[in-house]
């Protein structure tokens, strides 16, 4: 449906890998480099045996696969393997970047297959879902919908008065008559 502003919202839609339980992107891939971990379902891609052929982001449906055109291979999240496991980390440090970055906690980490863990318990509470199931995809990855906010402009509200694109007034003249400020600043 075609609308126009102020009629419009902006929707902004992070979207990075899901490590889908059944991940399209593995099987396709010609050499093994990409593999989802038996251990945790963590979906990787090995650099070392990645030949950069692209099959597995034409694979994925959620367009979430880079090429790096500088090393040549795939590049996508790794749900921050590394940092996750480093026992060097305190425990309640031990989640991916994005996660501990978000000033407003709008990201949570946890295992999908603990009923009791935070993620489980967010998605059961408050109706958690999977993007386009229908690729049968199972992403591990879920969203929660969307909290409503409306904000009403008024009209006056869109007239700036800091609008940098308003006409400017006529710049006042200087009086011919007074000395000049090269007059009076030269010597
Ligand atoms: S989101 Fe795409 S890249 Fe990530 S596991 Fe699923 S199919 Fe593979
Ligand atoms: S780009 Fe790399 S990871 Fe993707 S299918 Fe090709 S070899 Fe496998």
């Amino acid at each position: 449906m075609k609308t126009e502003f102020p009629n419009t919202e902006t929707l902004h839609f992070p979207k990075s890998c899901l490590h889908c339980e059944d991940p399209p992107c593995v099987p396709v891939c010609p050499t093994g480099a990409s593999y989802k971990r038996p251990e945790d379902g963590i979906v990787l891609v090995d650099y070392d045996k990645c030949i950069g052929c692209k099959y597995c982001s034409w694979a994925c449906p959620y367009g979430v696969r880079e090429i790096d055109e500088h090393q040549k291979v795939m590049k996508k999240c790794t749900l921050c393997v590394d940092r996750i496991y480093d026992a060097t980390l305190p425990e309640e440090r031990r989640k991916p970047a994005c996660v501990l970055a978000c000033p407003t906690n709008a990201r949570l980490f946890g295992d999908v297959h603990d009923p009791d863990s935070e993620v489980s318990v967010a998605i059961r509470e408050n109706g958690g879902y999977a993007l386009m199931p229908e690729w049968g995809t199972k992403p591990a990855n879920h969203y929660l919908p969307r909290r409503k906010q409306r904000i009403k402009i008024h009209t006056d509200e869109l007239v700036r008065a800091d609008n940098p694109l308003k006409k400017e007034r006529a710049q006042p003249k200087p009086d011919i008559k007074e000395p000049s400020l090269d007059d009076v600043t030269s010597w």
